[in-house]
């Protein structure tokens, strides 16, 4: 193995080069720029890739997620369940409808909500439940819709894409899904976000909230039959349009999507393999009813038994040139949660231990076999 002391590992490195610089050029030589024909293209791409009717271009998956639950009539006195284990944007968008956000805890050995604590949460003002499909793995989805009953399920699918649940695309796995192109994810447009649903009235609604309220869109008004008349604006609507400078780029990266996830699929098994023997440290679950999207690869430390303290091992791993981080953060742990709710990090336990002990180790396309052995040998060196 190479000593190269320049050895840096980031822990996440999109791959866009010259196919994704080129796609750019229609949109800047014609002088469609904003959601046009690329928006279309991407959207139907999306769709067909994840066996979904209706896929909507948005800005993010912050502003899909709000968009589903403005689309859902979710407003002040209801209630929406969030796992407390999760980008704190998925709490976020209860709170942009008046809504009130209700924590739910979750399994530290899949990251994802906890069906079983879910039943404790549900009340008669639960309105919508957001599942989360923390990191490429789906949540449970047939352990939560049996204790769901009537209330919509949205999918925070924003690590998803390209997943599965027993065989079905996540995105058509509840009554919306939403997804992130952040260059964080699997496949990335810079920022950017899609909503999902078979739904042909919600994804009515969504594309038009998605565009000021507008009853029809700039590009079927300007390529229609008077594009002298405005729309009507029968909603309270928002500008979170994706442009198509960026849903260019997205249709060459939802091409790479399969293959992207193939690879990390791969490599995400060497790992599990080669760090089997470190009794210290838990790796994904993965497998079985589920294809796991492999967003990131995260593990769980157990300091009872790990040589250094999880902080301990991120710093050690840093030195040598391998990036880590937290799996994510437990939102109920956060200044403004914490403080606006009068809520304590032991109110949800599994949140708790994923806060203080996952730690995602470097799982991406620009990655060298190499590297992967670097990072397996920093691990198994620790001590
Ligand atoms: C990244 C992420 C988001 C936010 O996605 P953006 O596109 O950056 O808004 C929301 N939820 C989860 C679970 C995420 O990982």
């Amino acid at each position: 193995m190479s000593q190269s002391p320049k050895r840096n590992i980031p822990i996440s490195l999109p791959v866009t080069g010259e196919e994704e610089w080129q796609a750019t050029r229609e949109p800047l030589m014609s002088g469609w720029l904003t959601s046009g024909p690329k928006v279309r293209q991407f959207e139907e791409l999306f769709a067909a890739r994840h066996q979904v009717p209706h896929a909507l271009a948005v800005t993010s998956a912050t502003t899909a997620l709000h968009l589903a639950l403005v689309a859902l009539n979710i407003g002040p006195g209801d209630e929406v369940v969030v796992p407390a284990f999760t980008w704190v944007a998925t709490a976020n968008v209860a709170l942009y409808c008046g809504a009130t956000p209700v924590f739910v805890d979750i399994d530290p050995r899949t990251f994802n909500l906890d069906p079983e604590d879910l039943k404790k949460r549900i009340t008669p003002r639960t309105k919508a439940i957001i599942a989360v499909h923390l990191f490429g793995l789906c949540a449970d989805m047939d352990a939560i819709k049996a204790v769901s009953g009537e209330i919509p399920i949205v999918e925070d699918a924003a690590c998803a894409s390209g997943a599965a649940y027993k065989g079905t695309p996540a995105g058509g796995l509840g009554t919306l899904g939403c997804f992130s192109f952040h260059p964080r994810k699997s496949v990335t447009t810079g920022e950017g976000g899609m909503v999902t649903t078979a739904d042909a009235r919600l994804a009515d609604v969504v594309g038009m909230l998605r565009n000021h309220g507008a009853s029809i869109s700039e590009e079927q008004r300007h390529h229609g039959p008077r594009p002298y008349i405005l729309a009507d604006f029968n909603l309270l609507g928002y500008n979170y349009r994706m442009t198509d400078l960026q849903a260019a780029v997205g249709v060459v990266q939802i091409g790479k999507l399969d293959r992207f996830i193939d690879e990390r699929a791969h490599w995400a098994a060497y790992y599990s393999r080669e760090l089997k023997g470190l009794d210290w440290l838990a790796t994904p679950v993965h497998g079985g009813d589920y294809k796991h999207g492999w967003q990131s690869y995260v593990t769980l430390v157990d300091e009872r038994r790990s040589p250094f303290k999880r902080n301990e091992i991120m710093e050690k791993l840093q030195e040598k040139g391998i990036s880590t981080r937290p799996g994510t953060h437990a939102v109920h742990m956060l200044g403004y949660y914490r403080d606006r709710y009068g809520l304590k990090p032991e109110d949800f336990p599994g949140a708790r231990i994923a806060n203080d002990f996952s730690m995602a180790i470097p799982l991406h396309n620009r990655m060298t076999a190499d590297d992967y052995a670097y990072v397996v040998e920093a691990l198994r060196t620790l001590g």
